[in-house]
């Protein structure tokens, strides 16, 4: 795609839109429109280069007002947090179907050319992920269905959505089944933290303040695995630049366990935790891994920053945040642009 054209991003305040904005911009994109419903002070990443906008995307004239004009959209845009967030807010979860729903059919009339939509590993069958040492996740293993209650039911739907968009009208979809993604600027407190982060939250909070213990949701021996921000972001871009139009894993096959992923963030900060085990908390399934041979032949390409890698960068400015004062100021390469 020609550098001059003109890219949507929704759910640009977050996480993993903030990412793809900044690699847009740093590849020399010029006309990045960056959408958001949060205020701009509460962006994660906020760019002086891009067309900076906040709007809801539930509401179908935003969307129709987003897509005016643009060539492509990246739809990140999601009420959506941790396994502590998503089992306590199912509707929420099932009511960001609005954004993607409103997001295609504005696109569609508005003749975009490409539309991405980030899914996620949670759509795949619970039957599938009750082992520890678990088989890693096929791309076919989502059907039959029985994704994760209310947020995964949510994306199931709206790939299948984006899939008749296809069928249907014409219009070119690009899906990702992201699992779990990591890196500095994600959330890491408030709730809707995700493992990872919360470890290094707990770890470095732990470093600061001289207590020894640390609080672990489950037994400890989930697994999982993480994938690191700079490959969920050049996945994204291969795939979106790519002719696959079915759903692909875009994930790290490195499983580890919670307890192991609490051993290399330990090493990282230099600390030995006392650890005591909330066996009540929310959990999710008990294994869960990316079977990456689809993308491997199709983009010919897969994640592969290991996960001590990936975190001595996150565990870093997850400390810095903590230690910072004030708080979370938003983060910006360029000048910060203000409402
Ligand atoms: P995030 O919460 O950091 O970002 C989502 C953004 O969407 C937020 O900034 C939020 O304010 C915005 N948003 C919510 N409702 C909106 C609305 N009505 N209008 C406009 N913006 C709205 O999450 P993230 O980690 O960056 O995830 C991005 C996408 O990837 C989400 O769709 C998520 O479900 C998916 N995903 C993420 C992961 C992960 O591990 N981070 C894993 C699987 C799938």
């Amino acid at each position: 795609m020609s550098k001059s054209a003109a890219v949507m991003v929704a759910g640009a305040g977050g996480f993993i839109g903030g990412h793809l904005v900044r690699s847009l911009i740093q590849e020399g994109y010029t006309r990045v429109r960056a959408i958001d419903i949060k205020p701009f002070e509460e962006w994660h990443q906020l760019f002086s280069e891009a067309d900076n906008r906040r709007m809801d995307l539930r509401d179908k004239p935003a969307c129709e007002a987003a897509t005016q004009g643009v060539d492509s959209v990246y739809n990140f845009a999601a009420d959506m947090g941790g396994m502590g967030f998503i089992e306590a807010n199912k509707a929420l979860c099932m009511l960001s179907v609005l954004i993607n729903t409103h997001l295609l059919e504005a696109a569609r009339i508005a003749g975009v050319s490409r539309f991405f939509f980030s899914s996620s590993a949670c759509v795949y069958a619970a039957e599938k992920q009750v082992m520890t040492d678990v088989v890693p996740l096929r791309e076919e293993d989502a059907y039959p269905a029985m994704p994760e209650d209310g947020y995964g039911w949510e994306k199931l739907f709206s790939e299948r959505m984006c899939r008749h968009f296809t069928d249907d009208f014409g219009l070119a979809t690009r899906v990702a089944r992201y699992h779990n993604v990591y890196g500095p600027f994600g959330t890491f407190e408030g709730g809707r933290e995700k493992a990872p982060a919360a470890v290094c939250r707990k770890v470095a909070e732990a470093k600061l303040s001289g207590r020894d213990e640390i609080e672990i949701w489950g037994d400890g021996q989930q697994t999982r695995s993480f994938t690191y921000i700079d490959d969920c972001v050049h996945g994204t871009r291969l795939l979106m630049a790519s002719d696959v139009d079915e759903p692909l894993n875009i994930g790290s096959s490195q499983l580890v366990s919670i307890n192991q992923l609490v051993d290399i963030v330990e090493r990282i900060a230099g600390a030995k935790l006392r650890r005591t085990y909330k066996l009540d908390a929310p959990k999710g399934v008990r294994g869960r891994n990316s079977d990456n041979t689809r993308i491997q032949t199709r983009l010919g390409w897969q994640p592969s920053v290991s996960l001590e890698a990936g975190l001595e960068p996150t565990y870093r400015w997850i400390y810095d945040q903590l230690a910072m004062s004030p708080r979370r100021a938003p983060q910006t390469d360029g000048a910060v642009v203000r409402p």
